[in-house]
Order: structure tokens, then C-alpha cells, then sequence
């Protein structure tokens, strides 16, 4: 089993599925969920408004299972992250639990290799570093219990989180 870390963009790394920070909608938005379906193509789109036909959206901390288009990946996996509120509404919970679900799901979808971008961290003002932690922590955990996920890639856009990532990683023991 092994943890990855990459600085780039996460539409570009081959996987079997690349996590997307998707908002309650999946109709997309900005960031990487804008990057994800600009590279993947409509057919992501159409399968996130079946999804919203059965069951109306995604509530945060849940995730849900599309194809990945054109993107180098089987699958893309919407998860929602919570939108950081000073820490008074259950964020951290909620930001682990969005990367405990993508990790259930992938489990049950066969999936062996998985991308996560740094859930909640932009437009959503996670601190970094708090959401590094829990990353790495639920990731680690959910391994210690897991071996079907052979490999899980923390894709990090920007210099800030590669750097917290790079840091963190060996320091966090389970
Ligand atoms: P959220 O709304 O969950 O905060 P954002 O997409 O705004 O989602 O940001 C989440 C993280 O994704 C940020 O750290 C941002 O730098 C990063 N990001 C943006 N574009 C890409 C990309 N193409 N590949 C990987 N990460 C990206």
C-alpha cells in the first residue's frame, strides 16, 4: 500500500478514480470540480443529473459514483466537502467523513488507485493544515483495515499544500 504525493493537476494523473470537490448541486462550479468536468466532458455532467433526478444532489460529507469521461481515470467520485465556518458547524467530522464515504465507495466499485485533491481548501477556506491533517489521518486509518485500495495519490494544486502534505505525511503515525 502506498501514499502518494503530487504537485499538479489532477485531471491529469492516471487512476482508477479521481476524487472530485463537488458542491450539494453536482453541477459543477469552480476549482478543481470546474477542471474535472472542463477535461472529462459532458458525459460526467450527465451522470451527476441522473444522480440528481434519484435523489436530488450530494449533501456534504457524502459522495457519489460517475463515469470519468475522458479523463485518464474508470470513475470520478463527487464527494462534498463542508464550507469552513470557524469550526463551529461540525467541519472537521464533516471533512473526514467525505473522505471515509470516497474511500467506502471506491472499495465497492473494485477501485485500486485513488486521487484526492485538497477537499474544502479553496473556495470553501478549510485551513490547510487542519485539512491536511485529517486527510492523511482518515486515509491512513481507512488503509490499516483496508487492503484493496493499493494506492492513494493526495494531488496538491498549490505550493502551500504540497508543502503542509510533504510535512505531515511521515509525522502522522496510526
Ligand atoms: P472547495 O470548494 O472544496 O474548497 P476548490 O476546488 O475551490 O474546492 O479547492 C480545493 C482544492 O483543489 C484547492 O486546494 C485547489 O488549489 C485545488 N485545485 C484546483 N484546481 C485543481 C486541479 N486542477 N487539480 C488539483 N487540485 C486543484
Amino acid at each position: 500500500m502506498e501514499i502518494a504525493i503530487i504537485k499538479g493537476d489532477i485531471t491529469k494523473i492516471p487512476v482508477d478514480a479521481i476524487v472530485n470537490a463537488a458542491n450539494t448541486s453536482l453541477l459543477g462550479g469552480g476549482g478543481v470540480d470546474g477542471a474535472i468536468h472542463q477535461a472529462g466532458g459532458l458525459s460526467i455532467l450527465e451522470d451527476c443529473q441522473k444522480i440528481r433526478n434519484k435523489q436530488g444532489g450530494c449533501q456534504v460529507g457524502e459522495a457519489v459514483i460517475t463515469t470519468a469521461g475522458h479523463l485518464p481515470a474508470k470513475f470520478v467520485i463527487h464527494t462534498v466537502g463542508p464550507v469552513w465556518n470557524n469550526g463551529k458547524s461540525n467541519e472537521e467530522t464533516l471533512l473526514a467523513t467525505a473522505y471515509l464515504n470516497s474511500l467506502r465507495l471506491a472499495v465497492e466499485n473494485e477501485i485500486e488507485s485513488i486521487s484526492f485533491p485538497n477537499i474544502s481548501t479553496g473556495i470553501y477556506k478549510f485551513p490547510k493544515e487542519k485539512a491536511a491533517e485529517i486527510a492523511i489521518r482518515t486515509v491512513k486509518e481507512f488503509l490499516k483495515t483496508n487492503d484493496k485500495i493499493t494506492k492513494v495519490i493526495f494531488v496538491c494544486f498549490d505550493e502551500g499544500n504540497f508543502i503542509i502534505y510533504n510535512d505531515l505525511l511521515t509525522k502522522i503515525k496510526i
